[in-house]
């Protein structure tokens, strides 16, 4: 059995004292009695019905939930990404629906993405899953002379650049983060006027109005709402420049925090890079909600061979909620020892169309007729940057001890820069994910390929 197996070997980058920015996958936090993880993609995808009928094992839970399907829930999602929140949430409620005959009533408000193939999803979505609007950018909600004042700010700050020696990089840094500071202080300060109740919305096409403090008061005691934002990690990443509270995502940031104090959502859920400050929440939220952080492994927890460690946070209006549970209890409840590897991705055959494909593109670059292609081994075919990136993992897979189940890295990067192991790294778009096991390359759509992978 492979339980807990993402913590127990050794990553590459340590074994090669490499440079190393990664840090391993943990699954640390998974409580040694877990009941078992799925063992097939068919049971991983089971998750909704799994994690429900733990919910509603404890009979004070089950209260909690049928009360709150008396509500009708009002969602909103900034930096929403491709849509996991609005996913999760339909095949949750499909299960309370079938395991307790109840539905959480809801209606979804907003997205609101800045990256133009996460607002194409969106917008192409159907029915009532779609969003009732669309907005681009956090930006939007400023008033014009608020924008002035921000990008004065931003204006003023020292650029980063190449040439620079670590020193002079050093101080532009901490120049750059005193100045976010300055901003994030100017538009707490006032944010009542420095926001518009306006944002151009790419449904209507035009400007769309929200009403202030619509989240928690407007709609009656029937209903409630919740806002999702995985906010942006960029600055805080284990990868990347780690330009922290200097990073220009801070800006978006905080008028993100400002808008959900004019919004008023009874909850909030956040999730972001593990590093992400937490004092910044407290520090623009922490009067208004009160917030539950949970460190959290990632789909490991629940048993998914994927790497993702994340710092959620759990907001609660203060006004209308109060928090009784704690990691603990969720660790404890919803928590499942991994099973799987990540090899369980690699499920096409050979004679896959894309697979074909895929494997023709790499031998017409190195010159090779596909026909002599179609019997080589991939490595092989790879450019010789590739091959030796293979071989130096190779050698560190054989150093491992025990040898992990699965073995998985990214081509794209040098040994040591990213985690590699049994697990698939993360669900990027980018990326040349190998498995040493299967000696085969697989990217994300190829794994998104399968079936049981479309949305319920
Ligand atoms: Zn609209």
């Amino acid at each position: 059995m492979l339980k807990r197996a993402a913590s127990r070997y050794p990553l590459p980058g340590q074994a090669a004292k490499a440079k190393a920015k990664a840090q391993p996958v943990s699954a640390d936090s998974t409580p040694s009695d877990a009941l078992p993880g799925p063992s097939t993609l068919k049971e991983a995808f089971a998750w909704p019905a799994d994690m429900v009928k733990a919910v509603c094992s404890d009979p004070e839970r089950l209260r909690r939930l049928k009360q709150l399907t008396e509500k009708s829930w009002q969602v909103s999602s900034d930096y929403s990404g491709l849509r996991t929140e609005e996913v999760c949430f339909q095949a949750l409620n499909q299960e309370i629906g079938k395991q307790l005959g109840l539905e959480l009533k809801h209606s979804f408000l907003y997205s609101c993405a800045c990256d133009a193939t996460c607002r194409s999803l969106v917008l192409g979505t159907t029915g009532s899953r779609k969003p009732q609007h669309c907005f681009k950018d956090l930006n939007g909600w400023l008033t014009a002379e608020a924008e002035m004042e921000l990008d004065g700010i931003e204006s003023m700050m020292p650029k980063l650049t190449k040439e620079m020696t670590p020193a002079e990089r050093e101080s532009a840094e901490t120049k750059r983060a005193a100045a976010y500071d300055e901003m994030g202080a100017w538009l707490f300060k006032n944010y009542s006027t420095a926001l518009r109740k306006k944002n151009y919305c790419l449904e209507h096409m035009g400007s769309c109005e929200l009403e202030s403090g619509s989240g928690s008061e407007s709609h009656g005691p029937d209903h409630a709402s919740l806002a999702v934002a995985g906010l942006t990690c960029v600055g805080w990443s284990i990868m990347g420049k780690h330009e922290g509270f200097g990073h220009n995502s801070m800006r978006p940031f905080f008028i993100w925090c400002c808008h959900q104090r004019e919004q008023k959502p009874w909850i909030l859920v956040v999730e972001s890079a593990l590093r992400f400050p937490r004092p910044s929440l407290e520090k623009y939220l922490g009067d208004m909600y009160h917030l539950v952080f949970f460190e959290h492994s990632g789909p490991v927890l629940h048993g998914w061979p994927v790497g993702r460690p994340r710092m959620y946070c759990l907001g609660f209006l203060r006004s209308k909620l109060t928090s009784v549970g704690s990691q603990e209890e969720y660790n404890k409840v919803l928590s499942r020892t991994l099973q799987l590897s990540g090899d369980v991705f690699f499920f096409l055959d050979e004679d896959d169309q894309e697979v074909m494909n895929e494997k023709f593109m790499l031998a017409l670059r190195r010159c090779v007729q596909f026909s002599a292609a179609q019997n080589l081994p991939w490595e092989i075919l790879y450019p010789g940057a590739k091959q030796q990136i293979i071989e130096e993992h190779k050698k560190l897979f054989h150093q491992m001890c025990p040898q992990p189940p699965a073995y998985i890295c990214d081509l794209d990067q040098n040994v040591g820069f990213m985690s590699a192991g049994p697990v698939w790294p993360c669900l990027v778009r980018h990326g040349t994910i190998y498995s040493l096991n299967k000696e085969e390359a697989c990217n994300c759509p190829r794994a998104l390929r399968h079936p049981r992978l479309s949305c319920p």
